[in-house]
């Protein structure tokens, strides 16, 4: 399958009192037309820099970014601004986790949604006006014409929610990225959300990258799944490889520290123990080391050698040979039956 959002060996660095941050470093993803990747990571990992990446989003004067960022094969990374601002919203779009900072509290809801086709697609008041009632009903906001007429603060977060996503979709992007859509959202309405990006994507062939540290709407909506690590790639593959048999530590550790629903409800749940490096000042060999149980199985490969994704198929950046990669996850569960 093509690539629709092709990066290779993106890096972004930020100037900072303290120093150079390297919040993502040297990674490198496709994306194709009709496919669902989640990009999976605990905060600071990298994963919201990577989407604000592709959207040309980061602020020039502090930020350095390198490597490449093709969309259909047209490059991104050093485009000029208005480029990029034929890109955003019209190509890609983008639903933040706050509703509130993507809709202007003074204007309504229709006017945004409106103004934002005009602008984009060159549209009539009138078409751009029945597109707006169009999207709202698509994204189950009942009453569309009454309700295109109030102000955000007037929608429930739900409703909100929606309306984001009716204004993301407006000119139909070929890639929508979703940066934690569900997060602040009750269990009720984030699964009605999920299900409207499946409809979606199977309607209009959306690609779809969506950011979360949420393995349970990864499970729901991805193709695909990236894990991140302090700015590394550190896992990569369908979904079903990667949640049913990680290869990577910290993938399983993941994994290890959500509740399933043959858990006993009493039990902690064993949690990652330590934290990630500090990102101005990165160590050389694995960035996982400080935190990993089985570094005493490689030796000292892990301290002193950075390892590597594979390209392709099922990979992890793991030292660990590969026939114990695969019973990473069993080795997890017999540690959490025995707590
Ligand atoms: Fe752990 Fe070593 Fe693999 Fe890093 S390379 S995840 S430290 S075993």
């Amino acid at each position: 399958m093509s690539a629709l959002l092709s990066i290779t060996d993106l890096s972004v660095k930020f100037a900072t009192k303290d120093g150079e941050v390297t919040a993502v470093d040297g990674l490198s993803f496709d994306l194709a037309r009709g496919r669902t990747l989640a990009i999976v990571g605990e905060s600071g990992s990298g994963k919201s820099v990577t989407s604000l990446s592709v959207l040309g989003l980061h602020d020039p004067r502090r930020t350095s970014v390198s490597g490449s960022i093709r969309l259909d094969g047209e490059e991104l990374v050093g485009a000029t601004e208005k480029k990029l601002r034929s890109v955003r919203g019209r190509r890609v779009s983008m639903i933040f986790q706050d509703p509130l900072t993507a809709l202007a509290p003074h204007y309504t809801v229709g006017e945004q949604l409106s103004d934002a086709y005009r602008r984009h697609m060159g549209a009539s008041r009138a078409a751009a006006r029945d597109r707006t009632v169009e999207m709202l009903t698509r994204v189950g906001i009942p009453q569309p014409k009454l309700r295109a007429q109030s102000y955000p603060h007037q929608f429930s977060g739900g409703m909100r929610q929606r309306a984001m996503i009716a204004m993301a979709l407006m000119c139909e992007p070929d890639v929508l990225i979703a940066d934690e859509p569900t997060t602040a959202l009750d269990v009720t309405v984030q699964a009605q959300i999920l299900d409207l990006f499946k409809e979606i994507q199977q309607d209009l062939g959306t690609a779809i990258l969506i950011i979360t540290h949420d393995l349970g709407v990864v499970a729901e909506v991805a193709d695909d799944v990236m894990v991140m690590y302090a700015g590394r790639a550190v896992e990569r593959g369908t979904v079903t490889k990667v949640l049913q048999s990680p290869r990577h530590p910290y993938t399983s550790g993941l994994l290890g520290s959500v509740p399933r629903l043959d858990s006993d409800p009493e039990a902690d749940l064993p949690p990652i123990e330590g934290f990630p490096p500090d990102l101005r000042n990165l160590p050389p060999g694995c960035l996982f080391a400080p935190r990993c149980r089985y570094t005493h199985l490689v030796g000292p490969a892990c301290e002193e050698q950075r390892p590597a994704l594979d390209v392709g198929g099922h990979s992890a950046a793991c030292h660990l040979p590969g026939s114990i990669q695969l019973h990473l996850h069993s080795d997890q569960l017999t540690a959490r039956s025995s707590t």
